[in-house]
């Protein structure tokens, strides 16, 4: 029998928990799936009450607020397989389980910087990898996905069965239904070239315009992000650390340590470094490269991708999310190219391949209320526009808009196929707790 929890009920506010924390929802029943037969249960019994229907995982993601509807949890179907260099995961499985599993076999999964995230949630957006400039993106090696749709039943989508749905939920997410497992290629990689070098508030300027010059020169095997992040001048933070607005380069190099080390010499003489982890490691360790803090928290986020990084926009950058900016911002700016822009043979949606970095902003929003932060950011990403060529769903967290997300995200002609394919899998906009897509007015 299904598990299903309802307001007062002792279990209910645990069973919500994830890492985000700003984003309320209170789903009138919650249903603690442990298969896709109970997926199928809650959007069945979601169809005859009539009630939207919403996935909640591990909470990294978590988009748009919301009160009453079924909330389906996953986190309990955890079930990995691995096969001719193909790993089969169910709904709840976070990477950190798949990159041991895929070890094991000689094989890496295109994980992202955190291991507690995710599989499904990340690469239905698209998942950009550490090894991306190299593999591209997590969702071009999806080979299936099981989807129980509005309908009640649970499909299977693949390049050559149920096609639309294959493209639309690859980009699109829980706007075309829950997935309960996913197939996907694994690709032949055991160690890297990899962690990060650090920089103090003094060189920040001189080290993003190093990096940016840098970048430009790079192999696809190397994929690397700098993150500036303003450490609070507490006793919790180590020092050389303490109160500095760090510049953290983020390496991770498919090739020979000594190659690596001649790669990086150039950022590692850009200024003095405050710390530098750089060293050949196994990908298990993969998470240590960017050693994001695993501590739930509320935090507000959004980003744009970029035609370039021109030493205006930097300026930019710095005016208003570096250490003087009004809302304390982690900016994180992300190479891509290589593999990234490669067209691949079954293509998602949602996603830039002409774009060349990302350009992305959280705030945390304990200290500084969300309206605030939305103000900083939104003069941020005001200020890049000249250059913007749109934005990524999936580093789109805590309370935004929902309406104004889905134009922004897709062109408008993968908005008028999505709208489609929604009008023919979920007419009545079950799936609608979510940055929306909705059925196309017009359709059938
Ligand atoms: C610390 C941190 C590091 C990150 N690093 C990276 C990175 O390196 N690369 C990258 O690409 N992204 C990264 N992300 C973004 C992350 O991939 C997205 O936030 C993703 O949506 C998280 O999925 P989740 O399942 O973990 O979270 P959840 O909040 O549980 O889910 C988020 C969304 O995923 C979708 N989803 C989840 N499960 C299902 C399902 N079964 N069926 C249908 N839809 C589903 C839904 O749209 C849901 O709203 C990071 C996020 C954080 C907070």
């Amino acid at each position: 029998m299904t598990t299903m929890l309802r307001p007062g009920d002792s279990d209910y506010d645990s069973e919500l928990a994830g890492f985000q924390t700003a984003v309320s929802r209170r789903p009138d029943v919650i249903v603690a799936a442990t298969s896709a037969a109970d997926v199928v249960e809650a959007v069945r019994y979601a169809g005859e009450h009539d009630l939207p229907v919403a996935v909640h995982s591990t909470g990294h993601g978590v988009g748009i607020p919301f009160e009453g509807g079924v909330l389906v949890t996953t986190q309990r179907m955890t079930g990995i397989r691995i096969d001719a260099g193909i790993a089969r995961v169910d709904a709840g499985v976070r990477w950190g389980a798949v990159i041991e599993a895929a070890a094991e076999h000689g094989l890496a999964p295109l994980s992202g910087s955190f291991p507690g995230v995710g599989v499904v949630g990340y690469t239905l957006g698209g998942g950009f990898s550490l090894l991306g400039r190299k593999y591209g993106l997590a969702a071009d090696q999806v080979t299936a996905i099981e989807v129980v749709t509005a309908d009640g039943e649970l499909r299977r989508a693949t390049p050559d069965t149920e096609k639309d749905l294959f493209w639309a939920l690859r980009g699109g997410r829980d706007n075309f239904g829950i997935v309960t497992a996913l197939e996907f290629r694994l690709v032949p990689v055991t160690r890297l070239y990899g962690g990060s070098l650090q920089f103090g508030t003094a060189s920040l300027a001189t080290v993003i315009r190093a990096w940016r010059d840098w970048a430009a020169e790079m192999p696809r095997e190397m994929t690397s992000s700098l993150a500036m992040v303003p450490m609070p001048d507490l006793p919790v933070v180590p020092e050389p650390l303490r109160g500095q607005h760090v510049a953290q380069i983020r390496i991770a190099y498919l090739g020979d340590a000594a190659e690596g080390e001649r790669l990086v010499a150039p950022l590692r003489a850009a200024a003095e470094t405050l710390g530098d982890t750089l060293a050949e490691i196994p990908f298990t360790e993969s998470g240590k490269i960017a050693n994001e803090p695993p501590i739930p928290h509320g935090y507000r986020a959004d980003n744009a991708t970029v035609s370039e990084l021109n030493d205006t926009m930097l300026d930019a950058i710095l005016e208003h999310a570096g250490p003087d900016a009004p809302a304390p911002t982690v900016v994180l700016l992300d190479l891509l190219g290589g593999a990234l822009s490669d067209a691949p043979e079954h293509p998602g949606v949602g996603w830039d391949r002409e774009a060349r970095f990302t350009v992305r902003a959280l705030s945390v929003v304990d200290h500084v209320a969300i309206p605030e932060i939305r103000a900083a950011h939104g003069k941020l990403f005001d200020a890049l526009k000249p250059w913007s060529t749109g934005k990524l769903l999936t580093f789109v967290y805590g309370e935004t808009g929902a309406d104004e997300e889905a134009s922004k995200v897709y062109s408008p002609a993968d908005l008028r196929r999505l709208t489609g394919i929604k009008a023919a899998v979920d007419p009545a906009n079950r799936f609608r707790l979510t940055h929306n897509v909705e059925p196309a007015r017009d359709a059938g």
